[in-house]
């Protein structure tokens, strides 16, 4: 691949686009002698005129002589070093140029999947190292070109994922690679090219050596941007969803596939998303998880068992929780929303007070949950109003009397205080 600089008359990308603080990054490094490029997600997204959830920059500093430089300056990372160059209310990721490891470094092919990214490089060797040409691409600030190492901007203009390399090795040295390929076609409306998705096809397995956690972040990464249902379906096709979450892969066989009553639930779970602007992961998974979850029920109720809808929850869902690497909390929240679901219909023999279970803190999701439900049985949705209203009327009466949630943002818990110790 020959590499390419185009120059600012023939690009679009603007430097008002970029973030000052990004831009005061790479002056500084350029003005103290190093090489400094806006690099990764952030090119890409200006070309494609989205704005970028955030600026990365790449240079040949090392971080020992980033740090000269920033006060502001933290190091992350133990396997590979990264800076962070905090500012007030966000943070400039500055990496140092690095390449693959050389064919002499590796040792063999089963070891593949450990081989990573840790050695220092040129930046064409950082561009190589990348996962796909549309993410491999550099913005320069002295001059406002775009470097182009990889064939990203064709790929761009034509709206391909395409990996850098050869995507059998490429993807069998991170798997994650695989489900963020997925990702990108979903969320960009690209497609993934043909080689690449044929990587897919024959290497989805892979993905169960990838780590738990990091499998788990680009889950939830999936639906941000509301395009949660184009990912899933992706995710069937290819496989992945088989080695990912197999129950819901199973439910999908079951359930006429790709015409399954599942992407409903998903559609309006993206119109939500886009609705709201942003992702409640807790709300996402007890959508997935709610289709299959009410077949089995119904299963179990047309056979004439009585079904325990706490429990069974608990027993279906708990064990794809910790395989997953959920943190506890999350699987938790998620059982008690999807269970609260039976109190919109309260058993009129059994004792229940309305006001305590608007006024619970995870009311206002227990609540969204059975709008979604509504939405995909196509009932009206009057009885959702009327819950919440009657939590408006609450909130007006007395804000005391809620228990809000303290977890902010993401639903995460307050840490607890370690335990006193006792003196001896
Ligand atoms: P987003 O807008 O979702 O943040 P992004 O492209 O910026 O998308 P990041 O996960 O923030 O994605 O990663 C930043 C860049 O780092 C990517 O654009 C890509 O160049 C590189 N990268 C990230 N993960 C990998 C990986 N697993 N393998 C190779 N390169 C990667
Ligand atoms: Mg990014």
């Amino acid at each position: 691949m020959t590499s390419v600089i185009i120059p600012r008359s023939e690009h679009s990308v603007s430097r008002q686009n970029i973030h000052p603080d990004a831009l005061k990054v790479m002056y500084r490094l350029v003005r103290k002698g190093f090489t400094a490029y806006l690099v990764g997600g952030g090119v890409r997204d200006l070309l494609l005129g989205r704005t970028p959830k955030d600026f990365d920059v790449s240079t040949n500093a090392t971080p020992s002589q980033i740090k000269k430089i920033f006060q502001n300056y933290f190091l992350i990372g133990r396997r590979f070093r990264l800076a962070h160059i905090r500012f007030d209310d966000h943070v400039i990721e500055t990496s140092t140029f690095r390449r693959c490891p050389d064919q002499e470094e590796e040792n063999g092919d089963e070891d593949l999947y450990m081989l990573r990214d840790n050695c220092y490089g040129t930046p064409e060797e950082d561009a190589l190292r990348r996962d796909f040409t549309i993410n491999g691409l550099f913005y320069e600030v002295e001059r406002f070109s775009i470097i182009d190492h990889v064939g990203g901007l064709s790929d761009i203009e034509n709206r391909l994922i395409r990996c850098i390399g050869d995507p059998n090795i490429r993807f069998r040295e991170d798997p994650v690679r695989m489900i963020r390929a997925v990702r990108f076609a979903a969320r960009l409306d690209f497609h993934i090219e043909p080689a690449t998705y044929n990587a897919i096809m024959r290497h989805h397995e892979e993905i169960l050596k990838a780590s738990p956690p990091r499998v788990f972040e680009e889950l939830q990464k999936l639906f941000a941007y509301g395009s949660g249902e184009k990912a899933v379906r992706l995710l069937y096709k290819t496989g992945l969803l088989h080695n990912l979450l197999p129950e819901i892969a199973d439910f999908l066989d079951h359930d006429h596939g790709q015409d399954s009553i599942l992407w409903t639930w998903l559609e309006h779970l993206d119109r939500r998303i886009r609705t709201v602007g942003k992702v409640e992961p807790v709300l996402v998974f007890a959508a997935l998880f709610s289709a299959p979850v009410r077949h089995i029920a119904a299963r179990y109720e047309a056979d004439g068992e009585r079904v325990v809808y706490n429990a069974m929850l608990e027993d279906l869902l708990q064990p794809i929780c910790v395989r997953m690497s959920m943190p506890k909390w999350m699987c938790s929240r998620m059982i008690q929303i999807m269970a609260n679901q039976t109190r919109f219909e309260p058993d009129k023999k059994k004792r229940f007070s309305k006001r305590g279970f608007v006024a619970h803190e995870c009311f206002p999701e227990t609540l969204a949950l059975y709008q979604l439900g509504l939405l995909v049985s196509g009932a009206d949705l009057g009885p959702a109003e009327m819950w919440g209203s009657l939590r408006s009327e609450m909130e007006a009466e007395n804000p005391q009397v809620l228990r809000t949630d303290p977890r902010g943002q993401q639903g995460r818990p307050p840490r607890k205080r370690p335990p006193r110790r006792r003196r001896r």
